[in-house]
């Protein structure tokens, strides 16, 4: 016979928000929470993207909590506090996922990368977290919680330089990585756990729509792989759940590098 935590799930009984939770990692995510017993909110920019991600998951998982999806530009602070509140009449929030962020075409080097994509970048992957994570202890002290987990989506170009620029991402992704470890320390006496997800290049839309059939530009990068593959969403989105759930108590302000070792890699294996 299981453990009740077997039978009801790693997350039973909690309330979780996941941005961008249309894409690769946030849908992924959306499924594993939905799965381990967690009343879930997605959210994403993209109403038509999210309603097709919201029935993927009620397909895949028939007998989940509590699955609702809403609209929500991270960017907007008005839209994040809105979705936020909404859970109030859930009982307010226990995890949120502050996943949603871009990698525009036109972001470049230092010479190339256009002002209004460095400042569109910024705003979403940077802003959106800070939104994110405003909210999420704001709702958390509202409900007088005395534990929460924030996970904020990185990148491994916040611990690794890339010769393929992408200026503005790579700074959005160290200052995800550095306001994240802040709120870490900054709220740990609350029971607040903040951490960062850094995942490495995978097979989601982001990346591939952006390499298409440019199979140079792909070598350029599937190279570095130790495991000779680029990462599955989904092996982010373990990992997320790890973090979500109780299991992960005492982990706090980690840097969560789900990479298949590239960046530890210092040649790969032929
Ligand atoms: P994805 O493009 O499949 O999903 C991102 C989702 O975010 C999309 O559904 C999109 O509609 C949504 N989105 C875009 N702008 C938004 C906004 N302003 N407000 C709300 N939602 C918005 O990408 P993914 O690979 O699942 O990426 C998720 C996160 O992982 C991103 O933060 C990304 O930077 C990061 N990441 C991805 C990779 C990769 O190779 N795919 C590698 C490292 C980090």
């Amino acid at each position: 016979m299981g453990s009740i935590v077997e039978a009801k799930g790693r997350l039973a009984g909690k309330n979780a928000i996941i941005t961008g939770a249309a894409g690769g990692i946030g849908l992924e995510t959306s499924i594993l929470f939905a799965r381990e017993g967690a009343s879930i909110l997605m959210t994403d920019i993209s109403a038509p993207a999210l309603e097709k991600a919201k029935a993927k998951v009620a397909q895949l998982v028939p007998n989940a909590a509590r699955v609702e999806t809403t609209v929500c530009d991270v960017s907007k602070e008005s839209q994040v506090q809105a979705a936020v509140e909404s859970l109030d009449s859930w009982g307010g929030i226990d995890i949120i996922f502050n996943n949603a962020g871009i990698m525009h075409a036109q972001d470049d080097d230092a010479v190339g990368t256009p002002e209004n994509i460095w400042d569109l970048t910024m705003n979403i992957n940077v802003k959106g977290v800070w939104f994110g994570c405003k909210h999420a202890v704001l709702s958390l002290r509202r409900h007088g919680k005395n534990k929460g987990s924030i996970i904020n989506t990185a990148s491994v170009v916040a611990l690794v330089g890339s010769a393929t620029p992408q200026l503005a991402y790579t700074a959005s992704k160290g200052a995800v990585l550095a306001l994240t470890r802040e709120l870490a320390i900054v709220h740990a006496r609350e029971g607040f756990r903040f951490n960062s997800l850094c995942p490495a290049p995978l097979n989601t839309p982001l990346l591939q729509d952006w390499l298409g059939d440019d199979v140079p530009k792909r070598m350029r990068r599937e190279i570095h792989f130790p495991a000779g593959r680029f990462g599955e969403a989904v092996e982010q989105a373990q990992a997320v759940l790890f973090l979500a759930s109780d299991e992960a108590s005492f982990v706090n302000g980690h840097e969560m590098v789900v990479d298949g070792g590239m960046t530890k890699a210092y040649v790969t294996p032929e």
